[in-house]
């Protein structure tokens, strides 16, 4: 990809030989909201969610919903219905019906046993504790042992550098064998990685945009050289600023740090819309859902997202001061 043209040109067309070439008259934004249900959705992922749509509707394209409940172990039963009871409180409806990760190991099979043969892919009975002197980054195997289940890793040649621009932070340059070194497609626990199965659905489900918390800007990298490794285009990414606590801290759901609150979704939208830099005057002062929401299409302006954190006390407090004037 040539990442000055990234903006411009969109997504590259699909090399794979499996699917027919998209025309570039058939290629309409298509962006997704992914969270994993590890707890209720907090400030920040609503921020995600609220941008990630507002990108999609500026646009005139869709906007997805994908639950990411790839990891048993970290999910918390009822978490994912309650995200979707969240999203749809706030007005913020998929376009398309919700898709599982737990429902796709076919797919993610598939894509993993295309690599094992063509030798992109190979498997490594290292544990992380064998990785520690190299500070975790596996560039070949150093355990002379045999797990009954060993990982699956992607061989990251010496020197792959991958190059892209994103929308807010301008151009990444990432040094994958040095900075990650082989990465895990599939967990040793049997678990699918989320960089192998975020890269399949991402081109299964058309997604032409990315746009989702900086937090994931360290994964995108990986998640291009897979995407050419598996001949799968690249889409355009956008990452939003990490909303931070007071102390600088970023929110997680599963620490329910800033869980929203269903029932006042205004709050929230107007609170996550200046979290995007957006001007807080340009939203009118209404009961309606609907109306607060056509307003911040028409409104947005992504120009203004900022690259810095975010903090979501000072979110707030420009929100009260707002509605106090
Ligand atoms: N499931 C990931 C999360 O909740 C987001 C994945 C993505 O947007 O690529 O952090």
């Amino acid at each position: 990809m040539n990442p000055d043209t990234a903006k411009t040109t969109g997504p590259e067309p699909d090399a794979s030989p499996t699917s027919a070439p998209r025309s570039p008259a058939s290629i309409r934004y298509r962006g997704r909201f992914a969270p994993s249900p590890t707890g209720a959705l907090h400030f920040g992922s609503v921020v995600a969610a609220f941008g990630s749509w507002l990108a999609a509707r500026r646009s005139g394209g869709d906007w997805l919903v994908r639950i990411e409940d790839l990891d048993p172990p970290r999910e918390v039963a009822g978490a994912a219905d309650a995200q979707l009871r969240t999203l749809s409180a706030f007005g913020l409806v998929a376009d398309e019906p919700i898709m599982r990760q737990s429902e796709r190991g076919a797919l993610y099979r598939q894509a993993l046993d295309s690599l094992l043969a063509s030798g992109a892919a190979f498997e490594c009975h290292c544990s992380r504790s064998d990785l520690l002197p190299q500070g975790g980054i596996h560039r070949a195997c150093v355990t002379g042992t045999r797990r009954a289940n060993p990982s699956i890793r992607l061989r990251v040649a010496d020197g792959t550098r991958i190059d892209f621009e994103d929308a807010v932070h301008g151009r990444i340059s990432q040094d994958v064998a040095d900075e990650v070194g082989d990465f895990v497609l599939r967990r040793a626990d049997g678990y699918w990685a989320y960089q192998l199965a975020v890269v399949v659905d991402d081109a299964v489900q058309d997604i032409t945009d990315v746009v989702r918390g900086a937090d994931l800007l360290a994964s995108t990298a990986r998640q291009i050289l897979l995407q050419r490794t598996l001949g799968l285009p690249t889409p355009r990414y956008l990452h939003l600023p990490l909303i931070v606590d007071g102390e600088g801290r970023k929110l997680s759901k599963s620490s329910a740090a800033w869980p929203v609150r269903d029932d006042d979704p205004r709050t929230g939208l107007r609170t996550a819309w200046e979290a995007l830099g957006q001007a807080r005057e340009a939203l009118p002062r209404t009961d309606d859902l609907a109306e607060l929401l056509a307003t911040a299409i028409r409104a947005f302006e992504p120009d203004r997202i900022p690259r810095t954190p975010a903090s979501v006390l000072a979110a707030l407090h420009n929100r009260l001061v707002s509605d106090a004037e």
